[in-house]
């Protein structure tokens, strides 16, 4: 491990030594016992490895084939927001218009601006969260304020800088008072906005950080215990699952996990680079 590398792990609070996995193979130095799937990219139902010779290629199962419950209700059932329409057909200046105008769900009446998000638009990597904070929402930028510091060292312990070949977004663009978790039927008015997102830059790889994420991106009860170390997909990009850095903040033992999670990322990426 590098100097720079140390630090940046201190940063994270992580001070053991660490290396990368082995490719197909999550290895857990966790005194908890690891979830069921976490151990083999083989032993999840998201995925599967098939070589040729030297190459491996990575089939990537569609959500909708998981064994996982519906959580979100569809948004025709839910009166108290309406998604807003034409946004699949807008380009970037149009689509950070329509969020700063939009008053599609609640979340508008106490936001001082929406957040649409920052970053590469033609990035590879995009990190989605939860929404915004105080902070965010004063500074209009998503992740900010300690729990964004911390990301932006996530990401440079993967070699990854904010704005360089990474954007990052969140579920709902406005901020839920309180920092209170965004409600189903509020992100389901947003995902308009966040599915447009994915298609202007169409990114190789969806990092979920966080339950809600999770579940906007994958549907159903999402536990992110179990959902470490597999590959989901969402709108034919893949989608990886991990914790939530403001959760990490909280939660320092859990940071260890997240290294992994980083560490899985980057495997990922690697074959979606060479495949
Ligand atoms: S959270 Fe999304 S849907 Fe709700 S008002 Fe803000 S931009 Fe519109």
């Amino acid at each position: 491990m590098s100097e720079q590398s140390g630090r940046i792990l201190a940063e994270m609070g992580i001070t053991p030594a660490w290396r990368l996995r082995d490719a197909a193979r999550v290895e857990t130095s966790s005194p908890e016992p690891a979830p069921e799937v976490l151990a083999t990219v083989e032993a999840t139902p998201a995925i599967s490895l098939t070589r040729a010779g030297d190459e491996i290629s990575v089939i990537v199962e569609p959500a909708s084939l998981l064994p996982a419950e519906p959580l979100l209700e569809p948004a025709s059932a839910m009166p108290a927001a309406q998604a807003p329409s034409g946004v699949a057909c807008m380009d970037w200046p149009a689509l950070s218009e329509a969020v700063s105008a939009c008053r599609a769900c609640t979340l508008c009446e106490r936001r001082k601006q929406a957040v649409l998000g920052v970053g590469d638009v033609q990035a590879d990597w995009l990190f989605v969260g939860e929404g915004p904070g105080a902070d965010e929402d004063e500074r209009g930028e998503p992740f900010v304020g300690q729990a964004g510091k911390l990301l932006d060292a996530m990401l440079a312990a993967i070699q990854l800088k904010r704005g360089e070949n990474v954007y990052i977004a969140n579920a709902v663009k406005c901020r839920p008072p309180g920092n209170r978790t965004p409600e189903a039927n509020e992100i389901e008015a947003c995902r308009p906005f966040l599915e447009r997102q994915i298609a202007l830059i169409r990114p190789k790889l969806i990092v979920a950080l966080g339950r809600p994420a999770a579940q906007t991106l994958i549907g159903g009860e999402v536990k992110i215990g179990a959902a470490r170390g597999r590959l989901f997909s969402y709108l034919d990009v893949p989608v990886i699952v991990s914790y939530h850095p403001a959760y990490l903040l909280r939660n320092l033992e859990d940071k260890a996990r997240a290294w992994e999670d980083l560490c899985f990322a980057q495997d990922q990426m690697r074959r979606l680079l060479t495949a």
